[in-house]
């Protein structure tokens, strides 16, 4: 596996490579959602590329910046573990020679659910996307459907800026217990990390999101929205100071 500590050393070897890649979007502190995206690749891509890059310009909370997990050691013992071909760890200059001057923008589906709760929020996860499509050039981009409003706008976003990339979503992965795997779990305390579950549960079987809500407050959940969307009901819920997301198809009967 190959470790490319800066942009330039990448750029370098991608001059000279002609194989199809597979590019896994992260921002580190690995779990198995994340190799499950790295396997997907490997089944279909050439040659694997991570990249692990905590982007600042996604995080409208300062301190949330601040606490986000960062695990870099045993990421990169996981990645060689799954088979991963490629880690790139860019720098923030690298990423934003412009300080973020230029930014990608989409104005619809982006101020619902998470955007109206999270000011600037997609504005920086489009534009990290964007600018990794354009230095990696992969045909094939792996996301999860565990952020299921951004796997949709980053497949609106390439095809409305004719990005030459496959976006592809792959299917939430689970603790046994139903909670949707995520970095921020590492944050939640033994007794929050018991009670994170219940969204899962409650989302799956309440009738309507309103009743949803309504059982997600009573359980000491501080609810952001539960909607149904496109066959899925979208929730988002802070527990102990973590916030969670998750997403279910709708079951109908
Ligand atoms: P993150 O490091 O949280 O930015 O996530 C990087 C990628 O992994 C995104 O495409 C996420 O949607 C995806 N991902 C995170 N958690 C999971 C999960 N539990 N199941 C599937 N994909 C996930």
């Amino acid at each position: 596996m190959i470790v490319f500590n800066s942009l330039s050393k990448f750029q370098n070897w991608r001059e000279t490579y002609r194989g199809n890649i597979g590019l896994v979007p992260t921002m580190g502190a690995l779990h198995e959602g994340h190799m499950t995206l790295v396997r997907e690749a490997k089944k279909t891509c050439d040659f694997t590329v991570v990249s692990i890059f905590v982007n600042p310009t996604q995080f409208n909370n300062p301190d949330d910046l601040k606490k986000y997990p960062r695990t870099i050691d045993a990421d990169t013992a996981l990645l060689a573990d799954a088979g991963a071909d490629a880690i790139i760890l860019p720098t923030y200059t690298d990423i934003y020679p412009d300080s973020f001057h230029f930014k990608v923008t989409e104005t619809t589906l982006s101020t619902r659910f998470c955007g109206a709760h999270r000011p600037g929020h997609f504005d920086g996860v489009l534009t990290i996307v964007l600018k990794l499509f354009n230095i990696v050039r992969p045909k094939q981009a792996f996301f999860g459907e565990k952020d299921y409003q951004q796997y949709k706008l980053i497949k609106q976003m390439a095809a409305a800026l004719f990005v030459d990339v496959n976006v592809i979503g792959v299917p939430t992965v689970r603790e046994a217990d139903g909670l949707a795997m995520s970095s921020r779990n590492l944050l939640l305390s033994p007794t929050d990390r018991e009670r994170a579950p219940i969204l899962n549960r409650v989302i799956s079987n309440s009738k309507t999101p309103n009743e949803a809500k309504q059982r997600l407050s009573e359980e000491g959940f501080i609810v952001d929205y539960v909607e149904d969307f496109e066959g899925r009901r979208l929730a988002a819920a802070t527990i102990g100071g973590v916030r969670l997301i998750d997403n279910v198809e709708i079951q109908h009967g």
